[in-house]
């Protein structure tokens, strides 16, 4: 019997894990590595046999993301024992980098062991864990091609590398004290701080309320300890960051469920090898207020490395871990870098000589499900279906879904599986903020890690340097580049200037496209793509739109009333501008006297207002974003933001849970249909004035934004006759809007699509630009046209 198996199956203990389980049962042959994955041929009873394919895919070892398994009959050579081939050198390898992951518990109690000759060393790991896509500079995926080539490996770690019995064979990163990366503190002026043990050094120095830069896994991130508010609060000066919540680092689960309530979803989340920061909602007076100020939730993580491990253990409570970096900069991940770029900010570094290849944020997600999950449980609502594929769809059982709202280390470079293939490998360049590119070849899509916001030098390099190396990594050159038919964005540009044969991709259709794709959904739908904004077919901008749309083409199906963005930008900085703007629309005579929001903007209101009547400087908008900003600003969440969507964040923590009542809005228009937004703001002013206490008006207002989606969906079937609904755009991250529409979707028998695999927000824009490219290559659909618009 020949064996193939294919998907992550590289340097993550596959021919050990095949070899072992071939000896246990009896069975001989061999099994090896070559350019698509791991082959075997195994011989023995049928029984035997049987049973080894079924373990190869049940017990595979737990870095392994399975492709496929293709079986063969041979005829027995009745060969004797079973062996580990050696790899085939020559072809060009498509057998996939894994992503970088948590410690696992083997060589965690290694590492606690002081008999081990790995006691308490920070860089501990194995075939089973540790570092891989941020450490991985060249294929193949060999210790020479990786940042650990300068560390020449001792003898018993050679031994233990080079024997199939053992957890490390293979290991391209395997060390230890002897022969592997050391741990170095340095003061903020760069002298090495030589004396002792620079862990317990750096411990004592957050304990004593300084700020340490800790080079981790992706990049490096800044550190206070996370119940001395002066720390925090030194920290948010230093690093210019005004309300942007940290994430907390925990030492276990147990010290994570005393900051916040962990249901099991979140507790799955938290320990999964991925270990991204799970937004999880707090217990008043655990940590500094300076942290999160103002949210009723905390980000939170649990280590990850080794490092961390013994970090936490040594300070003694939870730490502030940020990205290190000022502002809206790239984390820095080079020692230079940032030993220059944060030196203003940190009192010290906790750093190694071990080099980070690749910058990598830490991914970020939500858990929603409780009440509403439980009312949704087996009703239609899909997005998980294609977990357990191979791909990187959540793979947690219980009630509870994992919202990914940034997609990075531990997911990257974890391909996409898309049900169709790509005629010509597609390199997407994505949006301008949250950007990821990806590349798409065969039937995978390598959406990349999260690059960020694309508005400087530093950021837009590592963006093509990134794209270079994923092109090197998985030996894709792209024949097609999908990209953003917004004309300023730095991704369009770059996309415009290469040579090749170029896509534009409405962003809104980008965004719905990406949830069919991340459904293995075909399409058409009811596109609902809601978000900040977008540039439109018309020029204009749009956010808030039903579209109907399968992966070649969209047609505006309906949207929301579009309303003057008086000033522009400034209105996207300053949301009671919209408050302004949707005043007028909603009181045509004039907005009841006495508002606090025109009482704080007193100075700047006609001014403002009359910005919007004269249609100067005032740009039309049917974003969904620029709405929640505007009732935002009108119940006093806050007239500026110092982050994106940070008005609507903090309104949707404002809104009570348990108020059902929904305003209404209007819908008019035999084309395509418009929704009166305004009608939302004129109710929520109305009770304002009542004196209905905000969190109430919050919640109508939320309900009401959930029952115009349902509304839009109900006359775009009528219209279009179609039942299937995807939700899509940065204003499905609000947990509140997504599982009341889905609630009253569902009743009304629609069947939902959510995103999984990645993020509703810009993050996975790449991704359905690149299928829409696909699509249109392989020449599907009627309405594929100039501009994506029938
Ligand atoms: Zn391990
Ligand atoms: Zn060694």
């Amino acid at each position: 019997m020949s064996v193939r198996v294919t998907g992550t199956v590289q340097g993550v203990g596959f021919r050990p894990f095949v070899y072992s389980l071939a000896s246990q049962l009896g069975l001989s042959g061999f099994v090896g590595n070559d350019s698509e994955g791991v082959f075997a041929e195994v011989e023995g009873s049928r029984a035997a046999v049987a049973e080894f394919l079924a373990a190869v895919e049940r017990d595979a070892p737990p870095l392994a993301r399975i492709g496929s398994v293709v079986t063969k009959n041979m005829h027995p050579y009745g060969s004797a024992g079973f062996t580990i081939a050696p790899s085939a050198p020559g072809a060009r390898r498509t057998a996939l980098v894994s992503a970088d992951s948590a410690v696992c518990a083997d060589c965690l109690a290694e590492c606690r062991d002081p008999g081990d000759r790995r006691f308490r060393y920070p860089f501990i790991n194995c075939t089973n864990c540790g570092p891989r896509f941020t450490i991985v500079v060249d294929v193949p995926y060999d210790r020479p091609n990786t940042t650990m080539a300068p560390f020449v490996m001792c003898e018993p770690c050679a031994a233990e590398y080079h024997d199939p019995a053992n957890r490390r064979f293979h290991a391209q990163p395997v060390c230890c004290p002897a022969c592997g990366p050391r741990l170095a503190l340095r003061s903020a002026d760069g002298r090495p701080q030589a004396d002792g043990d620079p862990l317990a050094a750096a411990a004592a120095l957050l304990r004593d309320g300084k700020i340490v830069a800790v080079k981790g896994l992706g990049g490096y991130h800044l550190a206070v300890d996370a119940a001395r508010e002066e720390a925090a609060a030194a920290l948010r000066a230093r690093k210019h960051r005004e309300d942007k919540p940290f994430a907390v680092m925990a030492a276990s689960l147990a010290a994570a469920r005393q900051l916040c309530e962990v249901d099991e979803t979140a507790a799955a989340l938290l320990t999964s090898p991925r270990r991204p920061i799970v937004l999880l909602p707090r217990r008043p007076g655990t940590v500094a207020a300076s942290v999160a100020p103002g949210n009723r939730q905390l980000g939170v993580m649990l280590p990850y490395t080794p490092l961390h491990h013994l970090l936490l253990e040594a300070a003694g409570g939870p730490i502030v871990l940020t990205s290190g970096n000022l502002s809206d900069e790239p984390i820095a991940y080079r020692d230079d870098d940032a030993f220059t770029r944060l030196e203003p900010i940190a009192d010290a570094f906790l750093t190694h000589d071990r080099a980070i290849h690749i910058r990598t944020d830490d991914s970020v997600v939500r858990v929603w499900g409780g009440v509403a999950g439980a009312e949704l449980a087996g009703r239609g609502v899909a997005g998980s279906e294609l977990a357990g594929r191979g791909a990187a769809g959540s793979e947690l059982a219980g009630r509870g879904r994992e919202m990914l709202i940034r997609r990075s280390r531990g997911h990257v470079p974890e391909p996409v599986i898309t049900a169709h293939r790509f005629p010509r490998p597609v390199l997407a360049c994505g949006a301008e903020l949250k950007n990821t590119f990806c590349l798409a070849s065969g039937d995978r899509v390598f959406v990349s890690h999260h690059i960020g916001d694309l508005e400087n030098a530093a950021t837009l390099r590592s963006f093509t340097e990134g794209i270079e190396h994923f092109g090197r990594l998985f030996g894709i050159e792209p024949e097609v580049v999908a990209y953003d038919l917004h004309p300023e964005y730095l991704s369009t540009k770059y996309a415009l200037d290469l040579d090749l044969d170029s896509v534009g991709v409405q962003h809104h259709h980008a965004h719905i496209a990406s949830c069919l794709a991340d459904n293995g959904h075909d399409g058409p739908v009811i596109g609902v793509a809601f978000d900040g904004t977008g540039y439109g077919t018309d020029g204009t901008l749009w956010g808030g739109e039903f579209l109907v749309a399968d992966l070649a083409s969209f047609e505006r199906a309906g949207h929301l009333e579009p309303v003057p963005m008086p000033g522009g930008a400034a209105a996207i900085r300053q949301p009671w501008r919209m408050t302004a703007a949707y005043l007028r629309v909603a009181f045509p005579g004039g907005a009841p006297d006495g508002l606090d929001v025109v009482k704080r903007n007193e100075r700047n209101w006609v001014a403002v207002t009359s910005m919007a009547d004269r249609r100067v400087n005032a740009p039309f908008s049917s974003s969904a974003g620029r709405l929640f900003d505007a009732v935002a600003a009108l119940l006093s969440v806050r007239d500026t933001i110092n982050y994106e969507g940070q008005a609507a964040v903090e309104l949707e923590q404002l809104a009570g849970p348990g108020e059902r009542r929904a305003y209404r809005a209007e819908i008019t228009g035999q084309g395509p249909f418009r929704i009166q937004g305004a009608d939302l703001v004129r109710a929520a002013t109305g009770e304002l004035t009542e004196g209905v206490p905000a969190p109430v008006i919050a919640a109508r207002f939320h309900n009401g934004i959930a029952a115009l989606v349902e509304e839009g969906c109900a006359l775009a079937r009528e219209r279009y006759g179609l039942d299937t609904v995807a939700l899509s755009g940065g204003v499905f991250q609000n947990l509140l809007v997504t599982e009341r529409a889905v609630a009253r979707l569902v009743a009304r028998g629609f069947r939902v699509l959510l995103h999984s695999r990645v993020p509703c927000n810009d993050g996975g824009i790449s991704l359905g630009q690149a299928v829409v490219a696909g699509a249109r290559d392989r020449g599907d659909g009627a309405r594929a046209g100039a501009g994506g618009a029938r």
